[in-house]
C-alpha cells in the first residue's frame, strides 16, 4: 500500500531503492545468511565470543575491588556481566542464528534492538537509561567477534544493492561519515535537525536525506520500495507505477541540470559589475579535497578535523594528523586550507574521547564543553594537533580557525598554546610557516556582538550561521521538535551577520562564512548584499551559488539589503530575498 510521510529536508534530490532498516551497531556490523552447514559452527563461535567477554568483564571485576578503584566502576561491571548473563539476550541471538541462519554479529544486532526497544518503554527515566549499558555489553561481544570474524567486509555486506536507501531512528554524525565509504542512495530517519551534524554530512555527499520523520522507522520494512525526495522532505513508501514514472523523470532532469552546471568549473566567480567573489569548499575528510578541485573551489574554507577523530579506539597521533593535513594541502596545490581545529562535543562525539572531561554525559551538551573550551581544557590534546597543523603549513598555505570563541581570554590562551606549540617544534627541529594566520569563527552572539578582540588580535573571521543561529534563537539544531523555530531569516540573525561583515571590512580583515547559509543558492544574493566575498560550502552546492554570482549586481544589491536588514518580520524579511 502506497502512503507517504513528510519531515525536514536536509539533502536536495531524489533517491528511489530498497529501505535498509539501521540501528547505529548495526552500522558496522557485517550481515550475511549462512549456508546451513555453517550454522552450528556459528553457534559455537557465539557462545566462545560471550565467554570471553565475560572473562574480560571478570577481569575488570577484580581492577574494580582493588582499593581506592572508584565504587561506579565495580557497580557498572558488576551490571554489565548480569546483562551478558541473562538469556533474555543470548539465547534470541542464538535463535536468530539457528532459525533464520543470520551471522552471529547481525543476529547480535537485531536482539540488542529488541530488548532496547523494550527499554524505551519504562516510565522510569534511569530504567530508560540502562539501554547504554546493553548497547555496551553488545559492543564488547561484537569486538570479540569481529576479531575472529570471517573476512566479509562491510562494504560488500551493505552494497550488495546498489540503491540502499538506510532508515534510522536517528544517526549521528560518526554514523553516517561512514556513508563515504558505503555507496548509500539516501537516507531517512525519525530525529534531527536540518542544521545537525548528521544533516551537513549528507549533503557534502550529496545524497538525498530527510529528517524529523517520526515514524519512518516503526512504518518501514527491510526492503519496501521508498522514494526520498530530498528537496521537499517527503517520502514515499511502496509508489504505484504512477508516482515511480514521475519521479525517475525528475531524477533525471535534476542529473541534467547539475550536468549543466559543471560548464561553470572553471568561469570566474564574478559578479555582474565586476566583484571577485571567492567560493571555497567544506570538506570532512582529506579525500573530500579532490571533490573540492573538481568543481574549481578557490581553497578549503572549513576543514572539520572532528572528523579525523570519529568511529576509532584511540586518538589520531601527531604524525597521523601531520599526514591529514599535508595531504589536504597537497591536493589543493597553491590553494589556502582553513583548519579547524577539533570542535568535538554536542552532536558530535568520538569514542576515542569517551573518558575526557568533554564527553561526559553533560546536561545541556550544546552549552557545555564543546569545540574550543573542551581544547582549551585538554592542552596535551590540543598541542599534539596544533603542532601537527602547523607541520603541515610547511607544505602549502593552511591558515587555522577556531571555533566557538566568546571570551577575549580563550584567544590569548589559543593563541599563546599556539607559540607554545610552535617553540616545541623549534626544539624539536621541525619546519613551519611561523606567519601561518589563525582566525575565529564568529558562531556566538556575544563575539559578533564585541568584534573588538578578534579584529585586534587575529587575521581573519569566518561566520559559523549554524551555530549563530541555534544560539541566537535558543533552538537545539538537532532537535526536530524546535526545528520550526529555525530561522535563519530572524532579523536578529541577519543583523548579527551582516553586522559582522561590516565590522571585519571596515578594518580589511578577510570575512567569510562558512555555516550552511554560504551554500544555498537562493541566500547568495542576500550575503552579497551585505558586503560577503568569501563564501564556504559542500563542494557540491558551489557551482550553484557561483551561478548567483555571476547573475549579481553587488552594488544594487547592498542598497536593497540595506532595506532589507531594516524589516523586522522573518516572512516580510523572505519574500523580500526572494524577489532579490
Ligand atoms: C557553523 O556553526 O555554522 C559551522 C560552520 O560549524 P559546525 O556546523 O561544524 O558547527
Ligand atoms: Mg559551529
Amino acid at each position: 500500500m502506497t502512503f507517504s510521510l513528510h519531515g525536514q529536508a536536509v539533502s536536495g534530490g531524489i533517491a528511489i531503492g530498497r529501505a535498509h532498516l539501521v540501528s547505529h551497531a548495526m552500522l558496522e556490523v557485517a550481515q550475511y545468511q549462512l549456508r546451513e552447514r555453517d550454522v552450528a559452527g556459528e553457534l559455537i563461535r557465539f557462545d566462545k565470543a560471550v565467554a570471553t567477554a565475560s572473562a574480560e568483564l571478570d577481569a575488570l571485576r577484580v581492577d574494580a575491588s582493588v582499593p581506592g578503584a572508584p565504587a561506579e566502576l565495580s557497580a557498572f561491571v558488576g551490571l554489565h556481566a548480569m546483562i551478558l548473563a541473562d538469556p533474555a539476550l543470548t539465547n534470541g541471538v542464538r535463535e536468530l542464528i539457528r532459525e533464520r541462519r543470520c551471522n552471529a554479529e547481525w543476529a547480535m544486532v537485531q536482539q540488542m534492538q529488541l530488548v532496547v526497544d523494550q527499554f524505551d518503554e519504562f516510565e522510569d527515566a534511569y530504567l530508560r537509561e540502562r539501554k547504554q549499558d546493553i548497547v555496551q555489553v553488545v559492543e564488547r561481544v561484537l569486538k570479540v567477534l569481529q576479531g575472529k570474524a570471517r573476512k566479509l567486509s562491510r562494504r560488500k555486506a551493505v552494497t550488495a544493492d546498489v540503491d540502499l536507501i538506510v532508515v534510522a531512528n536517528d544517526l549521528s554524525p560518526a554514523d553516517t561519515i561512514q556513508f563515504k565509504s558505503l555507496r548509500i542512495g539516501g537516507f531517512v530517519t525519525d530525529l534531527g535537525g536540518s542544521t545537525s551534524h548528521t544533516a551537513i554530512v549528507a549533503r557534502s555527499l550529496a545524497i538525498p536525506a530527510v529528517v524529523g520523520m517520526q515514524h519512518a522507522r516503526s512504518l518501514i520494512q527491510d526492503d519496501d520500495l521508498l522514494i526520498v525526495d530530498g528537496t521537499r522532505g517527503v517520502l514515499i513508501v511502496d509508489p504505484d507505477s504512477g508516482v515511480l514514472a514521475e519521479y525517475r523523470l525528475r531524477k533525471t532532469e535534476l542529473e541534467l541540470e547539475r550536468s549543466k552546471l559543471r560548464r561553470l568549473v572553471t568561469s570566474r566567480s564574478r559578479t555582474l559589475d565586476g566583484e571577485d567573489v571567492e567560493l571555497h569548499a567544506n570538506i570532512e575528510l582529506p579525500q573530500d579535497a579532490e571533490r573540492a578541485m573538481e568543481v574549481g573551489a578557490d581553497g578549503v574554507g572549513l576543514f572539520r578535523t572532528e572528523f579525523l577523530f570519529m568511529n576509532r579506539d584511540e586518538l589520531p597521533d601527531e604524525d597521523e594528523q601531520f599526514e591529514a593535513y599535508r595531504s589536504v594541502v597537497k591536493s589543493l596545490g597553491d590553494k589556502p586550507v582553513t583548519i579547524r581545529t577539533l570542535d568535538i562535543g554536542a552532536d558530535k562525539n568520538a569514542r576515542a574521547l569517551r573518558n575526557r572531561a568533554g564527553n561526559r554525559n553533560a546536561p545541556n551538551p550544546a552549552l557545555g564543553l564543546r569545540a574550543i573550551r573542551f581544547c582549551l581544557v585538554e592542552p596535551q590534546l590540543f598541542l599534539v594537533q596544533l603542532r601537527a597543523i602547523l607541520r603541515a603549513s610547511h607544505y602549502g598555505a593552511i591558515r587555522l580557525l577556531i571555533p566557538m570563541l566568546a571570551h577575549a581570554h580563550e584567544i590569548e590562551q589559543t593563541l599563546a598554546l599556539i607559540e607554545l606549540a610552535k617553540t616545541q617544534l623549534r626544539e624539536s627541529r621541525h619546519k613551519f610557516d611561523d606567519r601561518m594566520e589563525v582566525g575565529g569563527m564568529i558562531e556566538i552572539p556575544a563575539a559578533a556582538l564585541t568584534l573588538g578582540p578578534f579584529l585586534r588580535r587575529l587575521d581573519f573571521l569566518s561566520i559559523g550561521t549554524n551555530d549563530l543561529i541555534q544560539y541566537t534563537l535558543a533552538i537545539d539544531r538537532t532537535d526536530d521538535s524546535v526545528a520550526h523555530l529555525y530561522e535563519p531569516m530572524h532579523p536578529a540573525v541577519l543583523k548579527l551577520i551582516a553586522q559582522t561583515i561590516q565590522g571585519a571590512r571596515r578594518v580589511d580583515m578577510p570575512v567569510a562564512v562558512c555555516g550552511e547559509m554560504a551554500g544555498n543558492p537562493k541566500l547568495t544574493k542576500l550575503l552579497l548584499g551585505m558586503g560577503l566575498r568569501q563564501f564556504s560550502m559542500h563542494p557540491s552546492q558551489l557551482l550553484e551559488v557561483k551561478q548567483q554570482v555571476m547573475m549579481a549586481d553587488a552594488a544594487q544589491l547592498a542598497a536593497r539589503v540595506a532595506k532589507i536588514l531594516k524589516l523586522d518580520e522573518p516572512s516580510r524579511i523572505s519574500e523580500q530575498v526572494d524577489k532579490l
